[in-house]
């Protein structure tokens, strides 16, 4: 790994949250909660290495205020994934991604059991008795006030309820400095007696202009497509992109599946060409009611169209969505998902039996 002095930085859309979550000096315990890509995971960590942050705040980079330093011994433990007063807090599945992996001594813990074949959705009641455990240690930094701890659990709504209960009691009287930071797309999924005892920190879809400029500066071409693609959320449009969903591949889309074909989208996993064809359907149904598409431009969509086929395929869709992640077999899925597209935008229905019995072949 490499020695790291990440010079500060903030998504610039997250300034204005982060200096109000600054302003809540009180607050032990934030809710950031909005939608998923706009970036609650960076503001919960910006957070931290600011609370935890060693620099005087005078002494600190202007703009903006308060972002931690990037440079003292704290920032660089936290570069490094090694601070022992912060807790992160995410589901398996998601560690690899976001770049923080579980605690060794915890994976040691689990009776001795090789690591399971397939990575939790959760957040286990195990992480969080690390977080009753963490709680009840003595800071070993503890930052400029040298009592601050911080736990950041990403994303909240992944605790099921007995993890929830597990950290209610924490959260209610939390000790010393430990602040908590909790993020969550879904704030309606947590448990109402864990966000009652949170300050609620929303967050918005930036504009669209200071998003579209950002996603250009990451070398993206014609970013306000992909962001639009990607409803707003501008590190969803990032994510996607990383795994094929380019702009020339988003507007193609409609064309391929005119001619009966997934074109790129065939490389797209499963789930994220489900996600773009339901937006295409959205957008059809805009558009053959007489309203702006949100997803894809306007010339690329076919005019008119009919509502009974699109409504039936929405709901067709819908279904697929569930079954997502099942482990069928993805080109024969993407066939019949192509087909069933043609079908309700253009109704052509070349195969006998329409699409619905080609979607037989969709049973795992
Ligand atoms: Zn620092």
């Amino acid at each position: 790994m490499s020695e790291t002095t990440e010079s500060p930085s903030l998504l610039p859309w997250l300034a204005a949250p982060f200096a109000r979550a600054l302003a809540l000096e009180r607050a032990s315990a934030l809710l950031v909660h909005g939608p998923a890509g706009v970036g609650q995971f960076e503001l919960a960590l910006a957070l931290a290495a600011a609370w935890l942050c060693e620099t005087p705040l005078a002494e600190r980079a202007e703009a903006p205020p308060g972002l931690a330093c990037g440079h003292c011994a704290s920032c660089r433990l936290i570069a490094s994934r090694t601070h022992p007063d912060l807790l992160v807090l995410v589901p398996e599945v998601l560690q690899q991604a976001l770049g923080w992996t579980g605690d060794e001594a915890e994976t040691a813990g689990e009776g001795g059991s090789a690591k399971s074949a397939k990575p939790s959705k959760e957040i286990k009641v195990e992480a969080l008795r690390r977080v009753v455990a963490f709680s009840q240690q003595t800071p070993a930094r503890g930052g400029l006030d040298r009592r601050t701890k911080v736990v950041v659990i990403h994303p909240a709504e992944r605790m099921n309820g007995i993890t929830a209960n597990t950290l209610l009691k924490t959260l209610e009287e939390p000790p010393g400095g430990l602040r908590f930071v909790l993020s969550s797309a879904a704030p309606a999924r947590l448990l109402p007696t864990v966000r009652s005892r949170c300050h609620a920190l929303p967050l918005t879809v930036p504009p669209g202009d200071q998003a579209a400029a950002w996603l250009g500066g990451q070398g993206i071409d014609a970013p306000a497509v992909l962001l639009a693609a990607a409803g707003g959320q501008p590190l969803e449009a990032l994510d996607r992109h990383a795994i094929g969903v380019s702009t020339a591949a988003w507007r193609a889309l409609p064309g391929e599946i005119r001619a009966g074909r997934a074109g790129a989208a065939a490389d797209w996993p499963l789930p994220v060409l489900i996600d773009a064809l339901a937006k295409l359907c959205d957008d059809a149904l805009r558009v053959a009611v007489g309203a702006a598409p949100r997803f894809f431009e306007a010339e690329l969509l076919p005019p008119g169209g009919d509502l009974d086929r699109l409504n039936a395929w929405a709901t067709a869709l819908r279904e697929a969505a569930r079954r997502a992640e099942h482990p069928w077999h993805a080109g024969l899925a993407t066939e019949a998902l192509v087909l069933q597209a043609r079908h309700a935008l253009y109704g052509d229905s070349t195969s006998q039996g329409g699409p619905r019995r080609r979607l037989a072949t969709l049973d795992p």
